[in-house]
């Protein structure tokens, strides 16, 4: 699938690396992020304000469900092609690209573990826009340690709906959702009518995935987050206040909550890695504008005034994440079970671009700091990409784990 090609050829025709289908994906989400005025992404940016319209239009032009089959309103692309989504949405800061990240990340627990009736209720209108969908897992108390949630879900005296109760945080588009994948900890002897007990260490793993709606009873979205870094992605609180869960709103087997969540994950991690691929271009782009002008009016010498091996390491690094990211986006779509390319992928992509919008700042100084080149919001939103769907050290030790096994 990836051909082996020097990488001025890749960059001048991407039909030298990728299938026609995927460049056509290619160019869509290009024609799509360049079609959105820059006043737009900053203004989004600033008033930390989420662009439901633009998600909707993504979604009618086939990228919301885009690596799902047309069975359930997919499109029925690959991963590669909705890799090459994200890393176009990211190089130009899309408003809608972490959402829709987010929202494909939803539907694949669904897909793979959802009942029929659950696939056709939420899959087809997630395809279509009409529903846009939020993951549920950290809390103030579990981050990196999923075991230590404390959301409760209990069976009530009827057998007929689980009583959510807890807080989960920083979730994106939590406060714009219309439903969200939500892992609890079932309690006291609701555990009972299990099918099968899952044993971990000994202790029976209570771990549960729900589908919950926002106008469940008990349910209401909290504090909105103002942060440094992705902005515009409506990142909110989730508040369970004896939120009333139907019985058949579980996603997958009780006590299976983990495995539905981390397998989720671990594709999602390649998605994480394309959007900072994207970055990581973004920032590359943002610095090569500012330097092939300066150099027309004569700036610099042929060695960049000594600055041409920063920039040469700088598209070497973009260039390397790239190569990983596709590595494991194609790992992907070939039912490869490793998914520690993917970790790798994630850390690479991301570091990388924290480093190059750092360091392209740094040799454009005072120009790089102007939101319109873009470099100080990637640089914000690098940062924040370390950190979620499983921080960049995490995704070390469980690289250094798997070989160690
Ligand atoms: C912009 C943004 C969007 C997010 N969106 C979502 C979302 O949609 N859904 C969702 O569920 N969550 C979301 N999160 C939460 C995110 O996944 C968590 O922040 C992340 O998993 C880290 O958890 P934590 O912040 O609690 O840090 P902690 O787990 O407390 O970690 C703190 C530090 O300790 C390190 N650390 C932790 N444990 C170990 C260990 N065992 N060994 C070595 N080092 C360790 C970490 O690497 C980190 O550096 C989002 C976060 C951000 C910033």
């Amino acid at each position: 699938m990836l051909e082996t090609k020097n990488a001025q050829q890749q960059d001048s025709d991407p039909s030298l690396r990728y299938s026609d289908d995927q460049v056509a994906w290619l160019k869509k989400a290009r024609a799509f992020a360049d079609s959105i005025p820059i006043e737009d992404v900053i203004k989004s940016d600033v008033e930390n304000s989420f662009r439901r319209d633009l998600f909707e239009r993504a979604c009618q032009e086939g990228m919301g469900a885009l690596p799902f089959p047309t069975t359930y309103g997919g499109t029925g692309g690959d991963y590669v092609s909705f890799a090459l989504v994200n890393e176009e949405f990211a190089r130009r800061c899309v408003p809608i690209m972490s959402s829709l990240g987010v929202h494909v990340l939803c539907q694949e627990p669904v897909f793979r573990f959802g009942t029929e009736e659950q696939k056709k209720k939420y899959l087809v209108p997630s395809a279509t826009g009409k529903y846009l969908a939020a993951f549920g897992l950290t809390e103030p108390n579990a981050g990196s340690d999923t075991a230590a949630l404390e959301t409760t879900a209990k069976l009530d005296s009827k057998g007929k709906n689980y009583i959510l109760n807890g807080t989960k945080t920083f979730i994106t588009s939590g406060g714009s959702a219309d439903y969200y994948i939500v892992m609890a900890k079932v309690t006291g002897d609701a555990h009972k009518p299990f099918p099968s007990p899952r044993e971990e260490g000994g202790k029976v793993d209570t771990i549960t995935a729900f589908i919950v709606e926002r106008g469940f009873p008990g349910f209401s979205i909290g504090q909105k987050f103002d942060m440094l870094g992705m902005r515009g992605y409506s990142t909110c609180e989730l508040v369970f206040n004896d939120c009333k869960v139907p019985v058949e709103a579980t996603l997958g087997d009780p006590g299976a909550g983990r495995k539905v969540a981390l397998s989720s994950l671990a594709k999602g991690r390649v998605t994480i890695a394309a959007q900072a691929t994207g970055w990581a271009q973004g920032a590359l782009d943002g610095l090569i504008k500012v330097l092939r002008d300066e150099k027309s009016k004569g700036m610099f010498d042929e060695s960049l005034n000594g600055l041409a091996s920063v920039v040469g390491d700088l598209v070497t690094q973009v260039e390397s994440a790239r190569v990983l990211t596709y590595q494991a986006a194609g790992a992907v779509d070939n039912g490869d079970t490793d998914v520690t390319v993917a970790s790798m992928a994630k850390t690479t992509a991301t570091d990388a671009a924290m480093k190059v919008s750092t360091e392209a700042i740094s040799v454009i100084s005072s120009l790089g700091l102007q939101p319109e080149l873009l470099l100080e919001r990637i640089f914000r939103d690098s940062k924040a990409g370390q950190i979620y769907e499983g921080t960049n050290q995490i995704q070390r030790m469980l690289i250094a784990r798997t070989l160690l096994r």
